[in-house]
């Protein structure tokens, strides 16, 4: 079974700053990981691996540093990486992000069998990439996984959906997206601390490789704009009220009122 990680490295979360006059996030100094459910994908694809043989590699989009995560998945165990890096792909929104990975994922050997994805990520938090490459590479998908059991030609799959368990067979090849509760991530795997230095397991793909023209990628290729960026307004403090239960009512509803969410006239209806 050939399976295929996206794997996006994200700054560290709590390490991140906005700066407050150009509304954007300081990236300078910040530490970059990888997306925490990403490991999980990750973990997830050894474990199949290790129940079904075949092989893990470990796909990621980004500028050239992203290269120390698809490393960091060589020393975790995977057996292949592909960075994608172009400056042509800056800007990209998530469905140009999602049309570079789909194009890749289109042109490997061997094909996936299951590509593993995240369920969102820690940064920008969509969820929509995993969905969009599996769009445009009309393959089954199903979001937020738990479980995965390999049956025959097809996968028997788990999914958390609005508090309740879905169990769902799906076709190979297909894309899944996971949640936390999928794998328990180990630990670097001693063996491989020295294929994640080594050049023959890590191929670099630009535009040109995929076969992409700049209006298909990164800003270009785009279909959204950021139109503004500001933090939400504060939060308005609360406030407590005190009296006895009927003082309460009619101050509560006095309130109301104010506000304009109940009319004066409701209360004779009732
Ligand atoms: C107009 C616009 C411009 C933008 N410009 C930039 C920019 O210049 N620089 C920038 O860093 N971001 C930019 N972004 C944000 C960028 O589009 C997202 O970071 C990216 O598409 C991933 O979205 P997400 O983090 O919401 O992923 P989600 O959909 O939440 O991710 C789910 C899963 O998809 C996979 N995945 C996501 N992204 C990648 C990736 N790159 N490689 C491999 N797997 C991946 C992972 O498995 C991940 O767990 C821009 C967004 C917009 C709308």
């Amino acid at each position: 079974m050939n399976i295929v990680v996206c794997i996006k490295q994200v700054p560290d979360v709590p390490s991140i700053h906005m700066d407050r006059e150009r509304m954007t996030v300081i990236r300078e100094g910040v530490e970059s990981v990888i997306n925490p459910l990403d490991y999980v994908a990750l973990q997830a694809a050894l474990n199949l691996r290790a129940q079904e043989g075949g092989s893990v590699t470990a796909l990621t989009m980004g500028p050239p540093q992203s290269e120390a995560a698809l490393r960091e998945a060589l020393a975790f165990g995977a057996d292949k990486a592909v960075l994608l890096s172009d400056p042509l792909f800056a800007g990209a929104d998530t469905l140009a992000t999602s049309h570079v990975l789909a194009r890749a994922l289109s042109i490997m050997t061997p094909q996936a069998d299951v590509v593993l994805c995240g369920m969102q990520t820690i940064d920008s938090d969509t969820g929509h990439v995993g969905p969009q490459i599996a769009e445009e590479l009309d393959m089954p998908q199903v979001c937020g996984v738990t479980e995965i059991h390999v049956e025959k030609e097809t996968l028997l799959v788990k999914r958390l959906n609005d508090g309740i368990i879905d169990t769902l067979r799906v076709m190979l090849p297909a894309l899944l997206t996971v949640r936390s509760g999928l794998a328990v991530v180990g630990n670097l795997a001693l063996g491989s601390l020295e294929r994640a230095f080594s050049e023959a397991d890590l191929v670099r793909w630009g535009s040109k490789e995929l076969a992409l023209n700049e209006d298909e990628v990164g800003l270009r290729g785009s279909a959204t704009k950021v139109w503004a960026l500001r933090p939400p307004p504060p939060r308005q403090n609360g406030e407590i009220v005190t009296g006895s239960p009927q003082e309460l009512v009619r101050r509560l509803i006095r309130k109301l009122e104010t506000l304009s969410i109940v009319d004066e006239d409701d209360g004779d209806s009732g």
